[in-house]
């Protein structure tokens, strides 16, 4: 009884201290029940068992830092670059890319190896930026597993994490599937940081192009960006659309760039 009422007074506290905000990337109002803080460390206790069914971070330390990199300067424009963000390459050979809450960016060897210049790169990154900054993931872990679950998996005060709560957690990561709406906006969003970083966003066109002739087979059970929901010929046409009406004459201009021979001598590395 007496557990039961210190959870039931841990969520009320997590209402009163949360509840509406107005996220900053989206300027949308959002219920968020989970701090900040908190979502950080569900991301946290996800990204080992993430790893692992990537098939692990790559050895080579050089494509990861190149990647880092990347990612570093697109952050440095978003509208939460203080969360710890990190980037990683996983030796998986499905074309993917994955992003957990709190700032933890995956991206699979296989994507790397099939994209053709550092803007197709910034455009991915900037995708699964926009899944953070945006909040989607712990978004849908709400929806999912309820605040309870989710305050279990984080810990109070006065108790530690529960391994239970932790565990579907997890899973629920590793399942989760944003919906329509989100992908589009994480396109947006990837567009928008993309372009902030000086890089040509006509790679987000380009990227989504090569999901489109790639089997469908290939994009493996985990991770996000080759994700059929929506049907990957309607994100070209609504990311053609962003680029003419708030992006004019970018594409065109070659102070954006796309960095094709930096980014082959750096991917050569792992092929
Ligand atoms: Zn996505």
């Amino acid at each position: 009884m007496k557990a039961i009422l210190i959870t039931l007074l841990t969520v009320l506290t997590a209402f009163a201290a949360a509840g509406c905000t107005t996220n900053p990337a989206t300027g949308e109002k959002q219920l968020s029940l989970i701090s900040e803080e908190q979502e950080i460390q569900l991301g946290r206790e996800a990204a080992p068992e993430v790893e692992r069914q990537f098939g692990g971070v790559h050895s080579d330390y050089g494509i990861n830092d190149y990647v880092a990199r990347v990612g570093g300067a697109l952050v440095a424009e978003c509208e939460r670059p203080y969360l710890p963000w990190t980037f990683k390459v996983v030796n998986s050979t499905d074309v993917n890319a994955f992003a957990l809450p709190g700032g933890f960016i995956y991206i699979t060897r296989g994507l790397l190896l099939v994209m053709d210049n550092e803007a197709q790169l910034a455009c991915v990154l900037g995708h699964e930026i926009g899944h953070v900054t945006a909040r989607h993931s712990v978004d849908q872990l709400q929806k999912a597993l309820g605040l309870e679950i989710l305050i279990a998996a984080v810990g109070t005060g006065t108790d530690s994490p529960d391994a239970e709560a932790v565990a579907r957690v997890v899973a629920a990561l590793t399942q989760l599937k944003f919906s329509r709406d989100d992908e589009y906006q994480a396109d947006e969003l990837g567009v928008r940081y993309a372009v902030r970083g000086m890089y040509n966003p006509q790679g987000m066109i380009d990227l989504l192009g090569i999901f489109l002739a790639l089997p469908s087979t290939s994009g493996g059970t985990l991770g996000d960006i080759f994700s059929t929901h929506p049907d990957t010929q309607k994100r070209i046409e609504r990311v053609r659309k962003i680029l003419k009406d708030d992006y004019p004459g970018v594409a065109d201009n070659p102070m954006y760039k796309a960095n094709t021979a930096e980014y082959r001598t750096q991917v050569d590395r792992i092929r």
